[in-house]
């Protein structure tokens, strides 16, 4: 339970705060995730990141976008800069009140198995910004964060073709399966689900760039080497396992017709 809720002045004085008690100090970003029903019952302390984190979304070169961690699903679906996949990943969180609250830091530092945003940022390969003190950072691919204070999130091309889908009974409820894929100058397979998390599929991104794999049960199977997620409410193992297949499936069939402009 919170006891502590405590304004950070600047980035150092946020780590400072953190690295006193990381065990049982949170960040306060949006919240949606820190105060939902249930909340963290590890937190007695929050830091309020307002004013020391910002949202900002700007292009470094051509391809290369950067995002501040404060920046809002909201302001990700409304930026006519952000790639499509990542805009759907937003909106596929329906109510638009936590849309305006929910944090691209907060949904990445969060790592929900059910996350709306990881599968997109990892086929996007997105790389977090983790703010070390004196106004060093280290820049770590998305699915490698596990702690610190997120900066910024780096799409490096914005240019990538990719595609997600959130399967769930309703915006709000768990989802059963969330998977991504991509399909630059290789293609990259991502799913996440209840126990196992975010994985990024590294042998059926590597078999589908051969042209090797056909049909949504060879996926499926393909998938399911790599893909392990629990039974819940949401469905049993085997079934989130082919539901990635079929999905993985639509997912190609949907890029190569981009690809041939279609
Ligand atoms: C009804 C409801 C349904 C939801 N369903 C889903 C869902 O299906 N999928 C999903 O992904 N989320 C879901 N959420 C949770 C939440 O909306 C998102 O995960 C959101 O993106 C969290 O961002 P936030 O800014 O609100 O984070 P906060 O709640 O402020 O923080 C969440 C965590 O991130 C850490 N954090 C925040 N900012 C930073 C930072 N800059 N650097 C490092 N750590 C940081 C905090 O310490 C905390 O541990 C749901 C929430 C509600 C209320």
């Amino acid at each position: 339970m919170t006891r502590e809720i405590i304004r950070a002045e600047s980035l150092d004085h946020a780590l400072e705060l953190y690295r006193a008690d990381p065990a049982h100090t949170r960040f306060l970003a949006g919240g949606t995730q820190l105060h939902r029903l249930g909340g963290d019952r590890k937190c007695s302390r929050e830091i309020v990141l307002q004013g020391v984190t910002d949202g900002e979304i700007r292009r470094k070169d051509k391809k290369t976008l950067t995002i501040g961690a404060a920046a809002v699903f909201q302001d990700l679906a409304d930026h006519p800069e952000i790639p499509p996949v990542l805009k759907d990943a937003c909106l596929s969180a329906q109510s638009r009140t936590l849309r305006q609250m929910a944090t691209i830091g907060g949904n990445i530092a969060a790592g929900l198995d059910e996350s709306y945003l990881l599968p997109a940022l990892a086929v996007l390969n997105a790389r977090v910004r983790v703010y070390q003190e004196g106004s060093t950072a280290e820049e770590i691919p998305v699915e490698a964060f596990r702690e610190g204070l997120i900066t910024h999130v780096i799409i490096p091309d914005i240019t990538v073709p990719a595609v997600q889908r959130r399967i769930s009974r309703s915006s709000q409820t768990k989802a059963a399966v969330t998977a991504a894929c991509s399909w630059g100058t290789e293609i990259r397979a991502a799913v996440s689900a209840v126990r196992c998390g975010l994985v990024v599929l590294q042998n059926t991104g590597a078999l589908l760039d051969q042209g090797a794999v056909r049909d949504d049960q060879e996926l499926a199977d393909l998938a399911a080497g790599e893909f392990d997620p629990g039974d819940d409410f949401t469905g049993s193992r085997e079934y989130k396992q082919y539901t990635a297949g079929v999905l993985l499936g639509q997912f190609l069939r949907t890029l190569i017709d981009q690809k041939r402009g279609g």
